[in-house]
């Protein structure tokens, strides 16, 4: 049965993996947090809450997801190549495994009402989605900016119930909108859970999210011994936050097996138009978390550049700062090019649309084909791609003309 495990790097009792993570919020926040982190200490490993925290995962999201070998792609490459299938879940992504978990949480504290900050929206809707779910209100932070650019979703999020905030302060994006919902969240907190969408903000939230993901790495795990005898030479994944990534390695990190970080190289690492906070950010504070941001000299929050909107998270998780720092992990990039490439690649062979953001992690085999020769290789297909075969279809029309 699916129940979250201990790693080597959990974090201590304030949340420090190593120097990052930790919980820098308004003081008024800190009974907030530790009421969430008793809460939850006390279910983490309770069969009782992971049985029905399951149930959801299977009726409702679909799981669990396949893992299918890509025959096509691994003869090309000359190696043996598995997708892990979150894009076959309900709304489409893994993101769904974490907002349900942290809604049945949220409705067995007895609070009322989820907020969450969203970039492009994605991690709006499926918040709403839950919160339809589990019949409790809903309210999504997001940059006017982003709201402008993204009405498809602001109408989804409405479709499902919730109230979108339209956030005018500062650059009008993602940090904005992650500020006016801390803010937001100091003056609700009695009666309203914060849902975070990736591995980031204060303690305990990295930790939770990764537990919550690990349901991808348990099965991927399963799977994989029962179709090779053997574990993967390597595990690929895309990473904005880091929280597919993080779910993914959780469970083959112990083991010879090496995992792989593929970030937003946008235009180029050195062009300055970037989302790969690891290759180019540095140590700074953000949305109550030490980690690595994308910043100015200043250290001014810079808004990360990436054909795939939802790699714009500007910063890192902290545990993924961690395995950055102690090798435990390995991070690379590929650029916009290499991903939309890999978008059109994976459709014709396979007969699979991907995310533009799991393009990522499938443009890393075509990148790294001497590394992997005659290796098994397992990519988390964090998502599907039918949302982003409008903006493929503008882009190749450009290029074309
Ligand atoms: C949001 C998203 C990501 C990035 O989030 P992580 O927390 O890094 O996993 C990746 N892929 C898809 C399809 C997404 O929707």
């Amino acid at each position: 049965m699916f129940m979250p495990q201990r790693l080597l790097s959990d974090p201590d009792s304030q949340g420090h993996f190593g120097k990052f993570g930790g919980r820098f919020v308004p003081e008024t926040l800190m009974p907030t947090l530790l009421e969430l982190e008793n809460f939850y200490e006390k279910l983490r490993f309770d069969k009782i809450f992971w049985e029905e925290a399951y149930r959801y995962l299977v009726e409702y999201a679909n799981r669990p997801s396949p893992l299918y070998f890509a025959s096509k792609i691994s003869k090309e490459l000359d190696c043996i190549v598995y997708l892990k299938r979150e894009d076959l879940n309900h709304t489409g992504s893994h993101k769904i495994n974490n907002v349900l978990i942290q809604a049945l949480l949220a409705k067995k504290m007895g609070k009322k009402r989820l907020i969450a900050e969203t970039g492009a929206g994605q991690h709006g809707v499926a918040t709403a989605t839950a919160a339809a779910l589990f019949g409790l209100e809903c309210e999504i932070f997001m940059g006017a900016k982003d709201v402008a650019r993204q009405a498809l979703n602001v109408f989804r999020m409405e479709l499902l119930g919730a109230c979108v905030h339209s956030v005018t302060s500062g650059s009008q994006t993602l940090k904005d909108a992650m500020n006016d919902a801390i803010k937001y969240w100091v003056t609700n907190h009695e009666d309203t859970f914060y849902l975070i969408g990736t591995v980031a903000g204060p303690h305990p939230y990295p930790k939770m999210v990764r537990d919550f993901q690990s349901v991808i790495g348990y099965e991927t795990r399963e799977q994989i011994l029962k179709a090779q005898g053997v574990l993967p030479d390597f595990v690929i994944a895309c990473i904005g936050g880091g929280s597919n990534a993080a779910g993914i390695f959780s469970h083959f990190i112990n083991d010879d097996t090496i995992c792989i970080g593929v970030e937003a190289g946008g235009l180029g690492i050195s062009s300055g138009r970037c989302g790969a906070s690891l290759q180019c950010g540095t140590p700074g504070i953000l949305h109550g978390q030490l980690s690595y941001y994308m910043q100015s000299d200043e250290g001014q929050i810079q808004e990360a550049h990436s054909l795939s909107a939802g790699l714009d998270y500007p910063g890192i998780g902290p545990e993924h700062a961690y395995w950055f720092e102690k090798g435990i992990v390995k991070y690379d990039y590929v650029t916009d090019k290499e991903a939309l490439d890999a978008f059109c690649w994976l459709s014709k062979s396979e007969g699979i649309i991907p995310a533009l953001e799991s393009s990522h992690a499938v443009a890393y085999l075509k990148k790294n084909i001497d590394k992997i020769r005659n290796k098994i290789v397992v990519v988390s297909l964090s998502g599907r791609g039918d949302k982003d075969v409008a903006q493929v279809q503008e882009i190749l029309g450009k290029q074309g003309a």
